[in-house]
């Protein structure tokens, strides 16, 4: 039965932890994207679709139990057909494994700034009623950036604007390093009329010991609080750093990177929010008491990469918001 060496072994659950690192890899091909895409989860969906798959599960070893009194010919058949199923229950255990990380890291975010999420919230209805008028009053509230002030304008010729970007990270692995420098800048550019802007990131090293002189410093594998963490850091330039259950980021301030594999279009969002932007899109809930929260969210499909973290680009007005945010920290 060759099919079953060809199969993979089922995917271990990820463990994440301080210094655990994602694989960063390439995008995949861009998919047909409807206008305004909804999505929702919750505590009580994923327990649905964990009993679901258990179901699937059962009836497969019953199956694999029939082979005993089967012939020949009937084995063939139950053993293709539990190869087939096998393969798509892998296929479900990725997806749940997403919604578990989704729920574990947004149920908590609703509880730690439940007023911001109330107002997304209201957002969220009045999108959904249609009003486009709305819908563009959004998108400008969305798109102010809060831009930090470590960034810096280099403008060596009036036709190229370079923006440096210092960046402390506790990351030890240079190769990793690279590699996701090369992803962030070769996505953070963009050229119109008579400009071409690009992005240049400074990695300084810090080691942990350092950013912990007298005790607490987190050892390899330790689930450690992100933000407590990322205070430790020197706050005149951004920071990237490990421990996250999924790869996220605090506008303004850090990316902190889980072990999910990395998309380089994503991690180049997450790097959006270092330099002082939302999220184009819109996360509302429903309080559903003991359950938790259903979460919501409304992307609306513009071609940008804050909206569209999949597909969407990195457009001048990027740059030329982050020029005029630039303008306002110094006035
Ligand atoms: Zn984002």
């Amino acid at each position: 039965m060759p099919q079953i060496q060809a199969t993979p072994p089922p995917p271990q659950p990820l463990v994440y932890g301080y210094q655990s690192l994602p694989r960063i890899v390439d995008d995949p091909p861009s998919a047909n994207t409807p206008p305004v895409a909804t999505f929702a989860y919750s505590w009580p969906a994923t327990e649905a679709y964990v009993t679901g798959e258990n179901v699937k599960l059962d009836r497969a070893e019953n199956d694999l139990r029939q082979v005993a009194n089967a012939d020949d010919a009937a084995t063939q058949e139950i053993i293709n057909k539990l190869i087939r199923e096998y393969r798509s229950l892998i296929a479900s255990q990725g997806t749940i494994d997403q919604y578990i990380q989704y729920n574990r890291f947004w149920q908590r975010a609703i509880v730690q700034e439940r007023e911001r999420f109330d107002q997304l919230t209201k957002l969220y209805d009045l999108m959904r009623s249609g009003e486009v008028d709305v819908a563009e009053a959004v998108r400008e509230v969305l798109g102010q950036p809060e831009v930090p002030s470590f960034l810096e304008v280099i403008q060596a010729q009036p036709d190229r604007v370079v923006v440096h970007v210092p960046v402390y990270t506790d990351i030890e692995d240079e190769a990793f390093l690279a590699v996701a420098k090369r992803s962030i800048e070769e996505m953070w550019q963009a050229k119109d009329v008579d400009t071409t802007y690009s992005l240049e990131i400074q990695f300084r090293n810090v080691k942990v010991s350092d950013l912990y002189p007298v005790d607490g410093a987190p050892k390899p594998g330790d689930h450690i609080d992100i933000r407590a963490h990322a205070a430790h850091f020197p706050t005149d330039g951004a920071v990237l750093t490990t421990g996250a259950e999924y790869t996220h980021s605090f506008v303004g301030r850090y990316v902190a990177v889980g072990r999910g594999d990395l998309f380089k279009r994503t991690l180049a969002h997450e790097f959006g929010h270092v330099l002082g932007f939302r999220d184009g899109y819109i996360r509302g809930y429903r309080d559903l008491g003991e359950q938790g929260f259903e979460i919501l969210e409304l992307t609306s499909f513009f071609d940008d990469i804050m909206s569209a973290p999949r597909q969407g680009s990195v457009q001048p007005a990027h740059f030329r918001l982050l020029l005029e945010g630039l303008k306002k920290i110094q006035r």
